[in-house]
């Protein structure tokens, strides 16, 4: 399966099939696993086989499926699917830090992820530093020995400033730090993070890997050494796995992702350029612009795909970028992202609504900024509407 291209990987990788020979995977919606025997179950808690199992929150036929698609997609030797995309990222870093342990983190960080390395993990007396995540002098500056991990979203949520993998992974390296990388903006099609340096990888599965905007799912991916014995024995024990029938959702997404999110992106490409220098915007961010900052780190890190979401900053601040969500036609006003729908977001006054003033002014939240998670409509058909509701902003 190794040799397979991803196309395939993602079609056939993990099939485990029952005895009735299904072509479609199964879903075991089951909590246990029957014994044959008491020696048998005390066989199985002492070492449970690659297809032996013994209760869900441990593991389950079809969640072990979407385990090893998963980590066939992305090169990594082994995954633990979790109840959601927080789920893993608590559980990445969690299981693998202590009280007296330091950690440098990105500050660009969606807003729950911040809650956890903020407010959790100092809660518990584990120091974290934060960095401006582009500035490959600060990561140098604030990583020390003793620095156990350092965590970033590589391309950050909403402002999609995009992070050096290779960049950070040698100076976390260099001090013996593990690198945790939320890789959701970056989606497990165009990134190859653990080629790059990556120890451990995460993602949304509730984003591009579903797709269609149907189950919460989260995955962390790393060596089998780091899921099997650091996370693994954390998830089991605390009860964030994922669900079977999730599981099955998700497969069935990893089978259609590659086509979705090329797609997607291609679509974001041409309505990022059809923006660009827009009367009524401030500014248009998106990865794939020449124009864009990290663009260079772009082409060597994601193969020049600069992913599935533009952010627009709309001039007239909050009135201006209500008005311009009120008017979209198309496009629905939600906060998931990377759906078959294109979805608008207000991060100011949604997802990053609990951050202060100043600290939305740091990362570039501005009033006006309205973050556009492109969907599988026609291309022209956005274009349309996004020209049509920014015509309305203008008021
Ligand atoms: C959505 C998201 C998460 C959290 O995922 P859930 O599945 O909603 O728990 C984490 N990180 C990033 C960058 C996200 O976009």
């Amino acid at each position: 399966m190794n040799d397979w291209n991803t196309r395939t990987k993602l079609v056939h990788g993990g099939t485990r099939r029952s005895q009735y020979n299904e072509v479609s995977e199964a879903i075991f919606l089951t909590q246990g696993f029957v014994y044959e025997s008491a020696e048998q179950a005390e066989a199985r808690f002492i070492e449970a086989g690659p297809d032996e199992f013994i209760y869900a929150r441990y593991g389950n036929p079809t969640v072990a499926m979407f385990e090893e698609r998963i980590a066939l997609l992305e090169g990594a030797e082994d995954a633990f699917a979790t109840a959601s995309g927080m789920a893993a990222v608590n559980g990445a870093l969690t299981s693998m830090l202590k009280a007296g342990d330091h950690v440098v983190s990105a500050k660009a960080l969606f807003g729950s992820c911040l809650y956890i390395l903020e407010d959790i993990l100092t809660r518990y007396g584990v120091e974290v530093t934060f960095v401006d995540g582009t500035d490959l002098d600060a990561w140098r500056a604030a990583v020390r020995p003793g620095t156990k991990a350092v965590f970033f979203e590589s391309m950050s949520n909403p402002t999609l400033e995009v992070i050096d993998v290779a960049g950070v992974a040698e100076i976390a390296h260099g001090v013996g730090a593990k690198v945790v990388v939320d890789n959701v903006f970056s989606t497990p099609v165009f990134s190859n993070a653990i080629a790059q340096g990556a120890d451990a990888v995460i993602y949304s599965a509730t984003k591009h890997i579903d797709g269609q905007g149907r189950t919460l799912g989260g995955v962390i991916l790393g060596t089998k050494e780091f899921i099997r014995k650091t996370v693994e024995p954390y998830m089991k024990h605390t009860g964030g796995s994922m669900s079977p029938f999730n599981a099955w959702v998700l497969l069935k997404g990893l089978e259609t992702i590659d086509l979705r999110v090329r797609a997607q992106a291609a679509s974001a490409q041409a309505i990022a350029e059809a923006l660009e220098g827009h009367a009524a915007l401030q500014r248009v961010l998106y990865p794939g612009l020449n124009a864009h900052a990290q663009n260079a780190l772009v082409q060597t890190q994601l193969g020049g795909k600069g992913g599935t979401v533009l952010s627009l900053d709309i001039k007239g601040g909050q009135a201006a970028a209500f008005r311009f969500l009120n008017a979209l036609n198309v496009a629905v006003i939600s906060n998931n992202l990377g759906d078959a729908k294109s979805i608008a977001t207000h991060p100011a006054t949604t997802t990053h609504q609990r951050l202060s003033d100043d600290q939305k002014d740091e990362l570039g939240i501005t009033p006006g900024l309205v973050r556009f998670s492109v969907g599988l409509e026609d291309t022209d058909d956005l274009i349309g509407d996004v020209m049509q509701a920014l015509a309305a902003a203008q008021g």
